[in-house]
């Protein structure tokens, strides 16, 4: 049952982590990468040696301000903070992250249907090392040993805090799903959920539409933008079944369980004080100066948004309309074969329903718009197209070949239009119910112009000549 549909509303806040593409980590020049053997990637700085000082990583400050600029936020002077807590993956014990005054504020995300989800900060903050516990089902008490791994340490991160303002799980999964677009269009990071550099907490309340805001869970370890969506509904209904109990919704962070389908307890919600937040006495304050955010600014390619914008205007359709286009990075194609003189609304179509295999982006616009002109002038069906397309992806070969291998002759005018007078010979029943204003009979009629054309002829076409052949007919008496 959906939560709406029960007379509730649910309120999700998403706090995205994603780890930056840079080439080192964000206090130490330890490579900052994925997969290498563990523990080779580490110096004093990043196992927090006494002694070692960090140094910031200016590369990783450029790629936050990209984020922030991406996301129409405020980009302002920052300082880093000690979160103070201890725990085996962190040999600092202690975090450095930016805390009360973060490098970018107060932007937004517009989503492909138009809606925007408020952006409330996005900092930079290192990450944590990898923990793996062995034994009793991968949960740490219950583990019989645990290996920790501080490759990942001081690699780093933007956390992405978004307002309360997603409304449902389906609205969480695009929210997700664009804000990995644009990370990954913008080059700030790899953004791949599967291998941990996007990670996902979703903050769950739920309420009677116009009341306050209830009180929340924070849900962690959404691995998938499955996982997300099936995590969110569960805890709403949670939520929703102790309210309607007359119980209360208790504030906790709960870990979802891909198994069973269901969200536990991990542990109560902490607070800012538990954590002795103070600055970090070992970095200056952060403040890049307007002529470096200018030139950051200058170097952002096209965001999803602004692509989806203009490929709708171009071929005539709406934002949402275009958006599985330009997700499939198919939207350079189609705007060069509309320069090339395609007919955009078919070379949209094409983009839509028949490109979604691999190596479609590598089509060449002006065959493209070949194959497009030669639907147009009837020559191909659409069925017959979307073979020649799905062989010019293959093959790379030009359009007019594969339809000649495939025998997709060309069905000239002339062809056409004997096809269609014999049609008409053929049935004369038909032709005169068709004349007679039955709009049914030109069903039998066009059937026969395609059985005795073997299906060659392009319904559209077939169907423009009868009326024209009606309309030149003499009317009845
Ligand atoms: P904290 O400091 O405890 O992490 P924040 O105020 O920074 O709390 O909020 C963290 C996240 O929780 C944000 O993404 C925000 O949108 C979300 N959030 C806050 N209140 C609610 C609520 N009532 N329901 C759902 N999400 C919420
Ligand atoms: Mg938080
Ligand atoms: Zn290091």
């Amino acid at each position: 049952m959906s939560a709406t549909a029960t007379g509730w509303e649910t309120v999700v806040g998403l706090e995205v982590h994603c780890e930056l593409a840079t080439a080192t980590k964000l206090f130490c020049a330890c490579p900052n990468a994925f997969g290498a053997e563990p523990n080779t990637n580490v110096c004093p700085v990043c196992l927090g040696l006494p002694g070692s000082l960090p140094v910031l990583n200016e590369r990783a400050v450029e790629l936050a301000m990209r984020i922030g600029q991406a996301l129409h936020c405020t980009v302002k002077p920052s300082i880093f903070h000690r979160k103070n807590y201890f725990y085996p993956d962190m040999p600092k014990d202690y975090q450095i992250s930016q805390y009360d005054e973060p490098i970018n504020v107060d932007g937004y995300l517009e989503l492909p249907d138009g809606t925007r989800v408020g952006i409330e900060r996005a900092h930079l903050e290192e990450d944590t090392g990898k923990t793996t516990h062995v034994g009793g089902g991968g949960r740490i008490h219950e583990a019989t040993y645990s290996l920790v791994d501080y490759n990942r340490a001081g690699v780093p991160l933007v956390e992405i805090v978004a307002a309360p303002d997603i409304r449902s799980a389906d609205a969480a999964r695009a929210y997700v799903a664009e804000l990995r677009a644009i990370l990954v269009a913008i080059g700030a990071s790899d953004a791949r959920m599967e291998e941990g550099s996007l990670r996902v907490d979703a903050n769950v309340s739920v309420r009677r539409p116009g009341e306050p805001f209830g009180t929340r869970c924070e849900v962690k370890n959404l691995n998938s933008l499955r996982s997300l969506g099936r995590a969110i509904e569960f805890e709403a209904q949670r939520q929703i079944t102790l309210l309607e109990r007359g119980e209360a919704v208790v504030q906790q962070t709960r870990h979802w369980d891909e198994s069973d389908g269901r969200t536990h307890t991990l542990r109560s919600k902490e607070e800012a004080y538990d954590y002795r937040y103070f600055p970090e006495p070992d970095l200056v304050p952060v403040a890049p100066p307007g002529e470096w955010q200018d030139q950051v600014r200058a170097l952002l390619p096209p965001l999803p948004a602004d692509r989806r914008a203009h490929l709708a205007a171009v071929t005539g359709s709406t934002p949402a309309g275009v958006a599985l286009v330009v997700e499939r990075g198919l939207d350079g194609l189609v705007l060069a074969a509309v320069a090339a003189g395609a007919d955009p609304e078919r070379a949209l179509t094409h983009a839509e329903h028949n490109l979604s295999m691999e190596g479609a982006d590598r089509l060449d616009p002006a065959a493209f718009a070949r194959l497009v002109a030669m639907e147009v002038a009837g020559e191909l069906t659409a069925t017959q197209a979307k073979a020649v397309l799905v062989d010019m992806v293959e093959t790379g070969d030009p359009p007019d070949d594969i339809a000649r291998a495939r025998g997709f002759e060309a069905m000239g005018s002339d062809a056409l239009t004997a096809a269609v007078d014999e049609a008409i010979a053929a049935d004369p029943d038909a032709w005169a119910s068709y004349c007679g204003g039955n709009e049914k009979a030109k069903g039998a009629l066009v059937g026969r112009v395609m059985k005795a054309t073997r299906g060659q002829a392009d319904g559209k076409a077939v169907t423009a000549l009868l009326e024209e052949r009606r309309a030149a007919a003499p009317g009845p008496a």
